[in-house]
């Protein structure tokens, strides 16, 4: 499959409101969101997003629902070493959508009651990506770690998982880490705990 800047779906057939028409449309692809789309939400990715979405023609006269999946992988850096870390996303949604004709984009709107959300389509050509890509944006964690025993940079900027030699130097000496304001009472707090 051939991955798109767009997730578009064409929801035409479900605007129709005569008998044999139909009452879903669904459809799957790869996104590669646009620099915007991914400034915008702060993402980085590494490959395109898999989606899926189903939208469906609930029976009112504009009222729908749409379901679906995306998947990606974010890339974050290390909170400790820096390096890139590459982060699995994944997460499902269900909007009710109405459609209101106009030359607005995809948009989502706040239900009054029950903090719910309504997604607003305006016409029948729906473009998806904005919202697949911000919905994996939620999905990024805030921070990530290369691995759990990340030694982290010493002062000079060196990555201590390269040289874990000079892990056990700094480690000696706490005072670049001390300059931190009430570490240093914690730390000696955690020292008199230690020795009780
Ligand atoms: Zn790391």
């Amino acid at each position: 499959m051939q991955s798109r800047r767009d997730a578009v779906l064409n929801l035409a057939s479900l605007l129709h409101h005569a008998p044999g028409s139909e009452s879903e449309v669904e459809a799957e692809g790869l996104l590669e969101p646009s620099a915007e789309l991914l400034d915008a939400d702060g993402l980085t990715l590494d490959g395109p997003a898999e989606w899926e979405l189903h939208v469906i023609n609930t029976g009112g006269d504009d009222d729908f629902v749409v379901s679906g999946e995306v998947r990606a992988t974010a890339v974050l850096e290390c909170r400790r070493c820096l390096t890139q870390v590459p982060v699995d996303l994944e997460t499902d949604f269900v909007y009710p959508m109405v459609y209101r004709p106009s030359e607005k984009p995809l948009r989502l709107e706040e239900l009054d009651e029950a903090e719910e959300e309504l997604l607003v389509f305006g016409q029948p050509e729906v473009d998806f990506a904005p919202l697949l890509t911000e919905l994996l944006a939620i999905e990024v964690p805030i921070t990530a770690l290369c691995k759990d025993e990340c030694l982290g940079l010493n002062e000079e900027g060196v990555n201590l998982n390269e040289h874990p030699e000079l892990a056990v130097q700094s480690q000696k000496k706490p005072d670049g880490a001390a300059k931190i304001k009430g570490l240093d009472e914690a730390l000696r707090e955690l020292d008199r705990k230690n020795q009780a």
